[in-house]
């Protein structure tokens, strides 16, 4: 272990305050770095290389009370700073983060594994919602009415909830985090993050530079640990609202206990997003835009393509053009400037997406690319894959994967493109490739999902508009960022006033 954490010492993590000497994470607290009373501890690694970057902690309910009590504590101070004033705070925390753009992004990789560029994109699109998150004075105003009655008048204010819990995927260690704390934060809430025990460190840095943009001591807390940890917090009787992400079954569960123990809930899941292409569609953009959704993050994205529907006669030279390009695709460390697609997180997880791989052949599909054992050694590794011909109803396209395999469906339509994609019980994503505004309306009209692209691979989430998908892709009602998160994080007050004459 000594030597492994050495390695360590000299990734981009080597001076986080959040762990200590011994590699051991800690949570954060009131505004100081705590070692929780746990229930143990998980070795978190570099999945490029397998290099140990630390230890978290598995925090148990009396470590989550604490950070819970702390956020608490801190909320009626917070919730009184003038909105103008708070904003200043994340004027300061959008400069820190500029500041430590690149050691962000280092970071992300070298926890998750993405590229580099990749990781910098993440880390882009989190900044993002704290420059939404500037515009908050304006978001929370309310409404009023004069003279609803004679002499009446109605005003309604938004006001912040309390405290507020965020649960994180490991798949964005530093974005999805942050469609959550700096928006909830800035509505005046204080906040407790869970990120994922797969990638502890980035929100450890992200707590470290709020707090260094002056954010008050316990505003923004972090408890490490599992699913015991989110059902403690999920739980806690001072946690007013609970944002989450992750994967369906455990979204729907976090939904279902959080809402019956009386919180406000989004839940947002798992995915299977369905790509259209038209025999009209360019085809070598198409293939590009494919590519990089399907296998961009190693696909481990909630809006990777997952099923492509190859419409008519373009399903021959599109399958072929795919074959070629994946064939060219550089698998690496993301570290290396040419590295295309990095590895998946765990070596469990390129074991199951393995195992998929072997189902899809048992059930008739034909494999055109395997990328199985391929990649560098001493990695999580796995090569691009493509099935074509995939047979109705097979697992391949009922099943998140989320790993870099993509399944090719024929089918003569449009409507029975449309159809198929329709009966998939997610319904996060789904695009259509075509050349046509009377196929692309059609598409859009029909289509059941959340966040849908024409000509383009990844429709995602910007930070001025609310993002969820539909189906078992979301539990709950109001969506992430954009005017839905401040709605979500703010109750409505109102109040009817009278001042009788004399
Ligand atoms: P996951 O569900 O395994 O874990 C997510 C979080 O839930 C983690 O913090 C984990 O500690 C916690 N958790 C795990 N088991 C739990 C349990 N039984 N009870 C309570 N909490 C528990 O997901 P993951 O593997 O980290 O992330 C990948 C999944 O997230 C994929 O399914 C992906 O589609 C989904 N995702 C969805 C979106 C979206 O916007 N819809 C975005 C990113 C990722």
């Amino acid at each position: 272990m000594a030597r492994e954490l050495e390695q360590a010492v000299t990734s981009p993590v080597a001076d986080l305050a959040g762990r200590g000497g011994d590699g051991r994470l800690r949570n954060f607290v009131a505004g100081a770095w705590r070692e929780p009373a746990g229930r143990g501890e998980l070795v978190v690694r570099n999945p490029a290389d397998g290099a140990v970057l630390g230890r978290v902690p598995l925090t148990d309910e009396g470590g989550v009370d604490e950070a819970v009590r702390a956020a608490a504590a801190a909320f009626p101070a917070w919730a009184q700073v003038p909105p103008p004033e708070r904003l200043q705070t994340l004027v300061r925390f959008k400069a820190v983060l500029e500041e430590h753009f690149e050691e962000l992004a280092a970071l992300v990789t070298a926890e998750n594994g993405k590229t580099l560029d990749e990781a910098r994109g993440e880390v882009r699109r989190g900044i993002e919602v704290v420059d939404f998150a500037l515009g908050l004075p304006t978001l929370l105003m309310g409404r009023t009415l004069a003279n609803v009655a004679r002499g009446v008048d109605v005003e309604m204010y938004r006001v912040p909830l309390g405290v507020v819990a965020g649960v994180a995927p490991f798949n964005f260690p530093a974005m999805v985090p942050m469609w959550m704390f700096p928006i909830a934060i800035a509505c005046g809430n204080t906040f407790v993050m869970k990120p994922s025990e797969r990638v502890p460190l980035s929100v450890t840095r992200l707590a470290e530079l709020f707090a260094q943009a002056g954010l008050p001591d316990g505003v923004f807390n972090v408890v490490h640990g599992d699913g015991e940890t989110v059902r403690a917090l999920i739980t806690h009787p001072d946690v007013r609202a609970v944002s989450f992400v992750g994967s369906e079954p455990v979204a729907r569960e976090v939904y279902r206990t959080a809402s019956a123990a009386g919180k406000r809930v989004q839940a947002l899941a798992g995915a299977k997003n369905h790509l259209v292409v038209m025999p009209d569609a360019d085809l070598p953009f198409t293939v590009e835009a494919i590519v990089s959704s399907a296998y961009g993050n190693a696909g481990e994205r909630c809006l990777a393509a997952s099923v492509v529907v190859a419409v008519g006669e373009v399903a021959e030279p599109l399958v072929a053009a795919l074959s070629e390009r994946i064939g060219r695709l550089r698998v690496g460390d993301g570290r290396r400037p040419e590295t295309e697609m990095g590895p998946v997180i765990t070596a469990e997880a390129r074991d199951r997406i393995a195992s998929e791989i072997e189902r899809g052949l048992a059930e008739g599909a034909r494999l055109v690319r395997d990328g199985r054992g391929e990649g560098p050694e001493g990695g999580f590794f796995l090569g691009p894959t493509l099935f074509d011909h995939v047979p109705p109803g097979a697992r391949l396209l009922r099943t998140e994967i989320f790993g870099p395999v993509l399944a090719v469906v024929r089918v003569a339509s449009l409507d029975e493109a449309i159809d198929l994609a329709n009966r998939s019980p997610f319904g996060n994503a789904a695009a259509i490739f075509t050349r046509s505004g009377l196929s692309a309306r059609i598409f859009r009209e029909r289509i059941e999902a959340g966040m849908v692209g024409i000509n383009i691979g990844v429709p995602a989430p910007v930070a001025y508009l609310p993002f969820a998908g539909w189906k078992h892709s979301f539990y709950g009602d109001l969506h992430a960022t954009g005017e839905d998160a401040v709605q979500f994080y703010t109750e409505r007050r109102v109040v009817t006033s009278r001042w009788p004459a004399g």
